[in-house]
C-alpha cells in the first residue's frame, strides 16, 4: 500500500488551506459536510491524525472517529428526518476510496428513497451551509 499523502484534499482542509462546512470537531476528529452528498446530510468524519485508510489507523484514533460518526449519526436521524443511516467507509482504490485520508461516511436515508450515485451533483454551497449549521447546532445538544 502507498504511504500517507500530506498533499490530499482532506488534509488540506483539516490544515485550514481549503474550506469545508464544519459540523464536529474534537482534538481527535473533524467532521464536515460532503459537497457531493449522495443524500441530504451526507458528513464525512476524519482522524485528524495522518492515517491513509482502515489499513493503516491507529486504533484509538480510529475508536475516535467511530465514536464520533455514532453521535453524528444519531443527531443526523433528527436534523434530517431520517428513517435510517448509512455508513460507508472505503479502503484503497479496488475497495472504492477516492481521496486517500480515512473518512467514514455518515448518509441519512429516508425510507424508500434511493441514494444519488458518488459525486454525481455538487450541492449549493448556501444549502450545505445551512444543513452544517443545523447539525452543528443539534451536536451541542447530545
Ligand atoms: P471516497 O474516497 O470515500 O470514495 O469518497 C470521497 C468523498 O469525498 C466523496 O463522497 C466526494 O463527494 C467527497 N469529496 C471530494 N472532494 C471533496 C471536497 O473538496 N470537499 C468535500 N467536503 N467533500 C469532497
Amino acid at each position: 500500500m502507498p504511504g500517507y499523502d500530506p498533499q490530499n484534499i482532506f488534509a488540506k482542509i483539516l490544515r485550514g488551506e481549503l474550506p469545508c462546512h464544519k459540523v464536529y470537531e474534537n482534538d481527535k476528529v473533524l467532521a464536515f459536510l460532503d459537497i457531493m452528498p449522495r443524500a441530504p446530510g451526507h458528513t464525512l468524519v476524519l482522524p485528524k491524525a495522518p492515517a491513509r485508510n482502515l489499513l493503516d489507523i491507529a486504533p484509538d484514533d480510529l475508536a475516535a472517529v467511530m465514536h464520533a460518526s455514532q453521535t453524528i449519526a444519531k443527531a443526523a436521524m433528527s436534523v434530517f428526518h431520517a428513517d435510517g443511516i448509512t455508513i460507508q467507509q472505503f479502503n484503497e482504490g479496488a475497495g472504492g476510496q477516492v481521496v486517500f485520508h480515512l473518512h467514514v461516511h455518515v448518509i441519512p436515508r429516508k425510507a424508500g428513497v434511493a441514494m444519488k450515485p458518488p459525486a454525481s451533483e455538487k450541492e449549493r454551497p448556501d444549502v450545505l451551509s445551512d444543513q452544517a449549521l443545523k447539525l452543528a447546532a443539534a451536536l451541542t445538544r447530545v
